[in-house]
């Protein structure tokens, strides 16, 4: 194996605390044990999220003082543009401020009521968008991703005959588009293979249906394809890139993962007359179509952000990381999702508190504990996240009940990851038998895991 160079480092440090065990446990309990409601200040290792909590380097920040702040035709927006033209080769650029923006802005063209998304377990904001506009997202993704412990280099892959049998029920006009989420979040950012998704062109080219990414984490799911697919070792992640974009019409871009800035995104299209439909709906939505929302300093951290990205030495650190705190989980015996993601560790709810009920949110319990343990924010994504079916009122009961440790990008050293496997397994040894665990006390609605309040059972 290489060895895992680290390829930076640290010239600004931002201090962190770690509260008392027993400060933790008010704030937890006025939290209403949702990590969502703590106030950041009182979180000693943040793994909420990678969105948008990644350093940015020396080259963003000076690039974001040529920031061009013109409402119109802005030249950080050009300078965004080329970026994408470079990296992604898709001609059309609908700047937006995060992701959901982009599924906003596309969802109000391409989804009426009754129309249905197949993809790969999708994204939660992207599913609610969906549902928002009348339309069903439905999950295409291949067995072995839906099981925490089968070992197969590409979890994220769409199962074609679920497309076809998708195609067969709702036949083209319904189909508003295919959506491939590389790396597949929800699903345990699990990559998608370069066969599947060149499958999945063909077929979608054969029905005449419209494929894009979700391309939240597009560089690090060229990084898998380089490290894991027959043929791409000797491949560039530029070139793996560019490959995987020539297979789909377009994207939706949150570019506070793989843009390597705290806020912003875009949707890229080679269709100029979905663009043109688009502009008018990014004016009404997020602003003039040459900013959508962002500032010219953002689009320049951006546009730099995305070549840095593409880095093969960034890449390989970055998911080095990850996979350094999966090891250190494993090697004490803790029940993760195997094979590791790109960006965050799993660890599979259900097999760590055994005796606790499925309905009683093992996941969002130990998210609970980690808190309480060791100052660690996780996140539930789980059967809390699911929701109800829109249908049905039902708690929907997801393939897995999975605790994020999602791991910022050039943030945290291995030091940090040391102490975070350390408070898991501390967790786990004692309470692994527990067998209550929580129930609502106050659920919101909507998007529920944001707001709702527990309590323990
Ligand atoms: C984060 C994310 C989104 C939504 O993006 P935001 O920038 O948070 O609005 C959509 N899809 C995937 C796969 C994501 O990870």
């Amino acid at each position: 194996m290489t060895r895992n160079v680290v390829p930076y480092r640290i010239k600004v440090v931002e201090p962190i605390e770690l509260l008392s065990r027993e400060e933790r446990e008010e704030r937890i309990r006025d939290a209403g044990l949702n990590v969502f409601r703590l106030k950041s200040k009182h979180v000693y290792i943040d793994l909420l999220t990678d969105s948008g909590t990644g350093a940015l380097s020396q080259e963003q920040l000076s690039q974001m003082m040529l920031g061009d702040e013109s409402y119109a035709g802005s030249e950080s927006f050009f300078r965004l543009e080329e970026a994408i033209h470079d990296i992604m080769c898709l001609p059309h650029v609908i700047p937006v401020h995060q992701g959901r923006a982009a599924e906003q802005v596309l969802d109000h063209i391409l989804i009426k009521d009754g129309m249905v998304v197949p993809g790969n377990t999708h994204f939660d904001t992207t599913k609610a968008h969906i549902e928002f506009r009348g339309g069903r997202a439905i999950d295409c993704t291949i067995e072995e991703g839906r099981d925490a412990t089968i070992e197969h280099p590409f979890k994220g892959n769409i199962d074609l005959n679920l497309l076809e049998k998708s195609y067969d029920k709702y036949g083209k006009d319904k189909i508003a588009y295919v959506l491939i989420t590389v790396t597949c979040n929800s699903g345990g950012g699990q990559p998608v293979s370069m066969e599947n998704i060149k499958e999945v062109s063909d077929f979608c080219r054969d029905k005449h249906l419209r494929l894009l990414f979700d391309a939240a984490r597009f560089a690090e799911n060229a990084f898998f394809i380089q490290q894991r697919e027959k043929g791409y070792k000797n491949k560039s992640i530029r070139s793996i890139v560019r490959e995987m974009f020539s297979y789909v019409q377009g994207c939706t871009m949150s570019a506070k993962k793989d843009g390597l800035v705290p806020i912003g995104g875009f949707l890229a299209l080679r269709d100029e007359e979905l663009y043109e439909d688009l502009k008018p709906t990014d004016i009404l939505f997020e602003g003039f179509y040459t900013y959508g929302g962002m500032s010219g300093m953002n689009m320049d951290a951006m546009a730099q952000g995305l070549y840095e990205v593409v880095e093969q030495g960034y890449l390989a650190h970055r998911i080095g990381q990850t996979a350094y705190l999966g090891n250190e989980l494993l090697k004490r015996e803790v029940p993760i999702v195997t094979p590791v993601g790109g960006h965050a560790v799993f660890i599979d709810g259900r097999r760590f508190y055994k005796n606790i009920p499925e309905d009683q949110f093992p996941a969002q319990l130990l998210v609970v504990e980690l808190y309480r343990e060791g100052g660690i924010r996780a996140v539930e994504i789980g059967s809390c996240l699911a929701g109800r079916d829109p249908d049905t009122g039902k708690n929907v009961r997801p393939a897995l009940d999975l605790c994020r440790l999602t791991i910022p990008r050039r943030v945290y050293t291995l030091e940090h990851f040391d102490y975070v496997a350390d408070v898991v397994h501390s967790v786990y040894s004692g309470q692994k038998d527990r067998s209550t665990g929580l129930t609502f006390e106050i659920e919101t609605k909507g998007i529920r895991h944001f707001t709702s309040t527990f309590k323990e059972i």
